[in-house]
Formats: C-alpha cells, structure tokens, sequence
C-alpha cells in the first residue's frame, strides 16, 4: 500500500512508514494512492462474515502483500475482538451501536488495531515507542488500554483539564502501567498543538519513535470502515438505500465511511452531524472552510474548531459540488441534543448519550427533507454510561452503569499538571520520561 501526504511535499511511503510516522513530514495526512474496488465474492459474502473477516478483506485488499496473511490474521483476531450490531428503533431506523469494546466507545476500534499494527511493525526495533495522544476524553482512555503493557512502549495522554467528563478523566488517569495522563491548562485544540509540536522535534525524535494514535494516524481509520459494512450487512430491507449518520468531531469516522463506499458499499448517502461547532455543515453549505477555536458542548469529543480529517475528505472529493453529492452537513445544540435523548426514550425506549443523540438527529434533520423510504443508520459511538452525568437527570429509570466503569470510577486519579506550552510538555518527557 502507498500513501501519500494531503500536502504534497513529501514522498510517498509504505504502510508501515506512514503508521510509525503519524503525520507527514510536510504536516499533511496520509492518503492511500489507490484505493481498490473490493470484489464482487466480497459482497455475496457479507452478510455471513464477522467484523473479523470484513477488517480481513478489506486490509487484504488495500494492502496487497505488504503484512503475510498469517500475521495479519492475528492482527486482526488481536484487535478487533468484539461486535458492531445493529438496533432496530423503528421501521428503518437503527442504531449502530460502537461501544462493545473494552473502553465502551468505538474508539477502541482504531485504536486497538494501530496498537497491534505497530507493535507488528516495531518487532524488530530496539528504540523505545512513545505514542502522544491529544484527546477530548475517549481516544485516550482507547488508545491507553490498546497499548497496556506493551513491552518497550510508553504512552502519553494530554487531555483539557476541566474539559472532560468526570467519567471520562477517571478513565484515562486510572490505566496505570505504562500510561501517564498531563492534565493540560488549555483547550483540547491546545493539547492537538503540542502533540504535533512535539513530532516536528527533532530532539525528541531521536529519543524516540513517536507515533500519534489520534484520528490522523491512517491505521486508526482502517478498522473504522469495517462497520460501515457489518451494518449493512444486518439491515432487514436490502431492498433500501443505506443513509448513515454520523456524529462528528474530527471526521476520521466520516472519513472512513467515504472510504468504505470508494470500496463499493452503496451508500446513498452520510450526514456530517455535529454540535455548535459546526466547520464542516458551514462548509458544506458555503464552500468556505473556516476553523475556529473550540467550543464547549454536551458532545464534547466533538468540541472540535479545526476538524483534521478535512484535509482527507478533500482528497477524496476535490470540488464542493463532489462533496454536496454524498454528504450533507447539520449542526445541533446542547438543548436540541438532550431533547433528542428524551425523544428517543419515549419513543423508543432506547437510551443514548449526546454524540450519539447528534447521529440521530442529523438522521432526523434528512428524512424532513428525504421522505422516501431508506434504511436510516445513525452511528452510536460510546456507551450512555460514559456521559451518565448528562444522561442521567433526562431519564425517569436508573442508567445500568457497566462493570468496567465503575473499577474505573473506584480508582484514584492520577494526573501531572500542564502548562499549555510547549516547552513544558518537552522538557516533561526528556526529564521525566526518559529516567523511566
Ligand atoms: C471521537 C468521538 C466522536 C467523533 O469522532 P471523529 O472521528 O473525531 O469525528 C464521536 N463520538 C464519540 C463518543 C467520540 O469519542
């Protein structure tokens, strides 16, 4: 597989040079170059395959014969060791439900299989691995548990002091082992600026091989694809159009949905849903790409002003008008997001959390303007429990609170204080890091 970066000024690079590297060189995001048609047998088969075997065919198919099969078997068998079922709502409208892995939400996805992939990748290497992860709450406590005990492998998680649920924060400083947790006096677009100060330093990268586990590492966005296809696969109707609803924050999720249809899912079409902070509905809208600092919402992993898989969406879909044919763009508020909780209770008696009350909505928005009859698929990224803090006072019953959450919630906490600077952040991880 060769990938190239979004900006064009530096060269193309195998699989494993773009997961070890993160980010370009020329600070622009790895793109496949080819991204191929998955055959005919594939589809005749979906409906009976496992998350396990769609992940398999697809990565077979982009790859070639970059990992043996063998290997990539167990990769795969590693990673990816749990589902992502369908919840039929109401004729036609369903809920994909993410958050069957160890951190409940569908980070884990792309998280586990990066941590898998580069450990693969790195068999033969005697530097130290340190994987920097910016995060507004899930990717970190993801990418933490992914890379737990890993030999040879530090990780490090900046997340937004006060910015993240308490769920959330007990999640990602009670890991232990080989996770440290930099509580960051800023914003989460802060925390995304050190992390990618830190890969263009040169000192540091002679310490280590830094990797980023955010949504900007391509092996993050490989997995993901893998249940846009398993929903199709258990829908009733086959007969109708497939629209997928997508809460979105930095839109590596959107973005691996894209991908999965240039692969040959038929999608009719996917809604860009998001919170008050809304880039891309407005680009969709305007054609004109503004980024803007963050702002707070009830859907915080989407508190996202300057969304970085954008630059891949463009890739794939160099004109607006290209882009307007398979994506539409909405945006909701905190207040429309808890109605949305409440209407899907009473409704459905289905309990969901804000990000994924956004994924309906936006569904909401597009049937008021597409009537016809579709198979509505909103994604539903975490579990209700991880944002139980918002969730709860909107419910008239108790949220069953899941056994992991609450070892996690059980734990102290332990967090090391930030200066949203980056000398801090260095001098941190050549003074600190390295005597361990
Ligand atoms: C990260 C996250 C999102 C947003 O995903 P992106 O790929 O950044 O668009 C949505 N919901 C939850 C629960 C998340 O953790």
């Amino acid at each position: 597989m060769r990938l190239y970066s979004s900006n064009r000024q530096s060269p193309e690079v195998s699989l494993r040079e773009a997961v070890l590297q993160g980010l370009a060189g020329d600070s622009g995001l790895f793109m496949p170059k080819s991204i191929p048609l998955l055959a005919p047998d594939f589809f005749r088969r979906l409906p009976q395959m496992s998350v396990q075997e769609i992940a398999f065919g697809i990565i077979k198919a982009l790859m070639h014969d970059e990992i043996p099969e063998h290997d990539l078997h167990h990769i795969i068998e590693t990673a990816l060791t749990f589902d992502a079922p369908i919840v039929e709502l109401d004729a036609d409208l369903y809920a994909l439900e993410l958050f069957s892995g160890p951190t409940l939400a569908f980070k884990d996805f792309g998280a586990r299989f990066l941590a898998q992939l580069l450990q693969y990748f790195l068999q033969d290497e005697s530097r130290k691995l340190l994987v920097l992860v910016a995060t507004s709450g899930d990717t970190g406590s993801a990418v933490g548990h992914a890379f737990l005990n890993m030999p040879k492998t530090h990780v490090v998680l900046l997340y937004p002091s006060g910015k993240v649920s308490h769920i959330q924060e007990q999640q990602l400083t009670t890991i232990g082992g080989n996770v440290t947790a930099l509580e960051v006096l800023g914003t989460f677009d802060d925390c995304q600026r050190l992390v990618k100060q830190a890969f263009l330093d040169a000192e540091l990268n002679t310490h280590w091989i830094l990797s980023s586990a955010n949504s900007i590492n391509i092996a993050r966005l490989l997995p993901q694809m893998v249940y846009y296809f398993r929903a199709a696969a258990q829908v009733k109707r086959t007969d109708l159009p497939i629209v997928f609803s997508v809460p979105s924050g930095n839109f590596g999720n959107l973005t691996a949905g894209l991908i999965a249809k240039r692969m040959g899912l038929v999608v009719e079409k996917f809604v860009a849903a998001t919170n008050a902070n809304d880039i891309v509905p407005k680009y969709l809208c305007t054609g004109c790409f503004e980024p803007k600092p963050s702002q707070r919402t009830l859907s915080n992993a989407m508190d996202v002003g300057n969304p970085s898989n954008f630059a891949r969406m463009q890739e794939l879909y160099p004109t607006l008008s290209a882009m307007q044919q398979d994506i539409v763009g909405v945006s909701f508020s905190d207040a429309d997001t808890t109605a949305a909780i409440q209407e899907l209770y009473q409704k459905y008696a289905y309990t969901t959390e804000p990000h994924g009350a956004i994924g309906y909505l936006g569904l909401r928005a597009y049937f008021q303007i597409h009537p016809r009859r579709t198979n509505g698929i909103f994604l539903a990224t975490a579990h209700p429990a991880k944002f139980a803090d918002v969730v709860q006072p909107l419910l008239p019953v108790p949220l069953q609170m899941p056994e992991r959450l609450r070892e996690a919630l059980n734990k102290p906490k332990v967090a090391i204080l930030m200066p949203n600077k980056f000398e801090s952040l260095k001098s941190f991880l050549l003074d600190e890091l390295t005597q361990k």
